[in-house]
């Protein structure tokens, strides 16, 4: 029986503790940002499915290289993630929820920038947030565009850009509605050395700005170890994830980090890893 307020006090204290330690102990972890479970893809053209049983959980904030030889299912992991393909078995979750089709959540990059070339660089930008009806679009645009270093391009026709400042715009894009999320499909590929190396520090710097979770495929190991947090290799055949690789460099990163040690002896373990596979899939 409870005798004085100060005994009726403890009581409320005794069950309130009691109740957040079962909220603590029952509370569900913060689920992976994508989580990929099981999931093959077979478009039924090969005797091998283009992925088979792929399985990769990714954190808020993490930047993750997918990296494997041309054919392997690069492309297609991130169709699945982006929502473009659905699996033939397994399942891919964003935030815990099934991805079922194109989220907004994802912003996507991919290698030839897909600008509209009837608008202006400005309007490209802004037509993302335009389109789920944001508040001042033009606004956001203006500000990515200075994240990006274009705002004296804004109103140019992409046409008139470099292949480098074009895949910004792309970024740019991608970013406008400010999805948790960028995939991006070999987004340097088609560049030149020297402004794929230009991008790669800006893509970090964007990224250390803005932190989404960013899954970027690449068929260039340095480019991987450079720009990641984890690097996923795939193999092929059926296309599969073979390793991955804690990548233990502190950030921010400079291209100085290729020449450390610990880089090369990186990419000769990933580098030997890619070889064997490619040969298994040259017989
Ligand atoms: P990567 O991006 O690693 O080069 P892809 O994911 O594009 O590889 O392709 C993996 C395999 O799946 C390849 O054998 C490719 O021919 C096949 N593939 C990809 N997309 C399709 C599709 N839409 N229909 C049929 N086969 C496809
Ligand atoms: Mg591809």
């Amino acid at each position: 029986m409870i005798t004085s307020k100060a005994q009726a006090t403890r009581l409320v204290h005794l069950v309130e503790d009691a109740g957040y330690a079962r909220a603590a102990e029952t509370a569900p972890a913060i689920p992976p940002r994508l989580h990929l479970k099981n999931a093959t893809v077979d478009f039924g053209n090969r005797q091998w499915p283009a992925v088979e049983n792929a399985s990769l959980a990714i954190g808020a904030g993490e930047f993750i290289a997918l990296l494997g030889p041309s054919g392997c299912g690069k492309s297609t992991l991130l169709n699945v993630f982006a929502g473009f393909q659905v699996p033939t078995s397994g399942d891919v979750f964003l935030d815990g929820e099934p991805q079922r089709g194109p989220s907004a959540k994802c912003g996507v990059v991919f290698q030839k920038h897909s600008l509209f070339p009837w608008r202006s660089v400005l309007e490209n930008v802004a037509f993302g947030p335009r389109r789920l009806g944001l508040p001042n679009p033009l606004g956001i645009a203006r500000d990515l565009l200075e994240t990006v270093g274009l705002s004296d391009v804004a109103s140019a026709w992409p046409s008139s850009l470099s292949g480098g400042m074009q895949q910004r715009v792309g970024i740019a894009r991608a970013l406008a509605t400010r999805p948790p999320v960028l995939l991006m499909d070999e987004p340097f590929g088609a560049l030149d050395a020297q402004t794929r190396a230009l991008m790669q520090e800006e893509l970090l710097s964007i990224w250390d700005r803005l932190r989404p979770t960013v899954v970027f495929v690449t068929h260039d190991i340095e480019e991987a170890i450079f720009l990641a947090d984890r690097v996923v290799v795939m193999q092929t055949r059926p296309g599969r994830i073979a390793r991955e690789f804690d990548v233990p460099f502190a950030r921010p990163r400079t291209t100085g980090i290729m020449d450390e040690p610990a880089f090369i002896e990186l990419r000769r373990e990933i580098a030997d890893i890619i070889r064997a596979e490619a040969r298994k899939s040259f017989r």
